[in-house]
């Protein structure tokens, strides 16, 4: 029986911005909820309780300068952290550094070859000296920061998040030690308005950094069409010791402030297409993270179906009953959605796959 390694701690509902924010922490809560109330899945999953990341981990990737300045605003508990929508509260020093502990905890497990998965994270929008999009530390930075300290050379970070991954994408812009490649709505229509296609990275690392913007209301069948034309092929050649990836569930058609409509099946083909390239070329080294998600029975069908995925386990086809009662209003009974599939792509998702085909693809010589 395949096995996986889940970070959850209490203290990840102390990353709390209080109400009315549409980050709730209960979705990480109701989340584990879900998986312990599937026999199979709570048998598979060995959950344990991180530790807070040291700050000497915390400055792989943010500088002390900024460190200083989130305690300072989390002592005083007032305020932003940014300019406008990630606000500061009491413990939010501790709070985002949990996350970051989780993530690393995660990534030390997967190094033994078990995959593992911190629904508390996938902060992708933090730069090393700024916060930014309800991210207060960057995780993800932290990680790869990390695994590059223990002579990793070609470590892969797939984010299918609605919103960019800038945080992650700009801070290793020129870094050929990480293949970035990010489906997202395009920045025309959404937060951080970044993410073209003619961003590939820069120096040494040109062509190593993919931007997939999506156009609102792009669902299953051109996240599949991306995924077998470009993601497949780019991560075969470039053969990942390490995976990340961050399973966003604000790409699901339910989220409240997103506009992309991917279902639960872009969710399971996108972790089954990773789970085969972790089998054969990083001794299933594979890190899956929470990330954003709006809806919070939408997102945990979503992370579930990831989770399951990896694991070989097929989902029941009802939510279990005494679950579906914790949500305050009514939704449908079952965990996965009906497949979506088997329209044609639409033209503007087919003429940006030939603009990376060109720019990325080309020059490795992959086509
Ligand atoms: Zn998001």
């Amino acid at each position: 029986m395949k096995k996986i390694y889940v970070s959850y701690s209490e203290g990840y509902l102390s990353y709390d911005f209080g109400p009315g924010h549409p980050m709730r922490p209960e979705r990480l809560e109701y989340f584990i909820k879900l998986l312990e109330s599937i026999p199979l899945l709570k048998e598979c999953s060995h959950i344990f309780q991180p530790e807070k990341a040291s700050k000497n981990l915390l400055t792989l990737f943010h500088t002390e300068d900024y460190l200083q300045f989130v305690k300072e605003s989390c002592s005083k508990g007032v305020g932003y952290l940014d300019s406008f929508d990630t606000p500061a509260f009491r413990g939010c020093f501790e709070a985002a550094s949990l996350m970051v502990g989780g993530t690393l905890e995660c990534v030390r497990r997967a190094e033994e070859g078990v995959p593992a998965f911190n629904v508390g994270g996938g902060y992708h929008h933090a730069y090393p000296d700024r916060a930014s999009g309800f991210c207060i530390f960057n995780d993800v930075g932290v990680a790869v920061k990390f695994l590059e300290s223990k002579n990793y050379r070609r470590i892969l970070y797939f984010d299918m998040d609605a919103h960019h991954g800038d945080g992650v994408m700009y801070s290793f812009y020129d870094d050929p030690r990480l293949l970035c490649i990010d489906i997202h709505e395009s920045g025309r229509y959404l937060f951080p308005g970044t993410g073209f296609e003619n961003e590939i990275g820069v120096e040494d690392a040109e062509g190593l950094k993919v931007n997939i913007p999506l156009q609102p209301y792009s669902g299953d069948c051109e996240f599949e069409y991306i995924l077998q034309e470009i993601v497949k092929p780019v991560v075969e050649w470039f053969k990942p010791e390490f995976i990340i990836m961050q399973c966003g569930g604000d790409s699901h058609w339910g989220d409240p402030i997103t506009h992309l409509e991917l279902s639960t099946y872009s969710y399971i083909l996108a972790t089954e297409t990773l789970k085969e390239v972790a089998e054969r070329y990083s001794s299933s080294r594979i890190v899956l993270l929470g990330g954003g998600g709006y809806n919070i029975f939408n997102t945990n069908r979503c992370w579930l179906s990831a989770l399951a995925t990896l694991l070989d386990i097929s989902l029941p086809k009802y939510a279990p009953k005494k679950w579906l009662s914790l949500l305050d209003s009514y939704v449908h009974p079952y965990l996965l959605d009906r497949e979506l599939t088997g329209r044609e792509p639409g033209p503007i998702v087919k003429e940006t796959v030939e603009n990376l085909k060109e720019l990325v693809l080309k020059p490795k010589g992959i086509v």
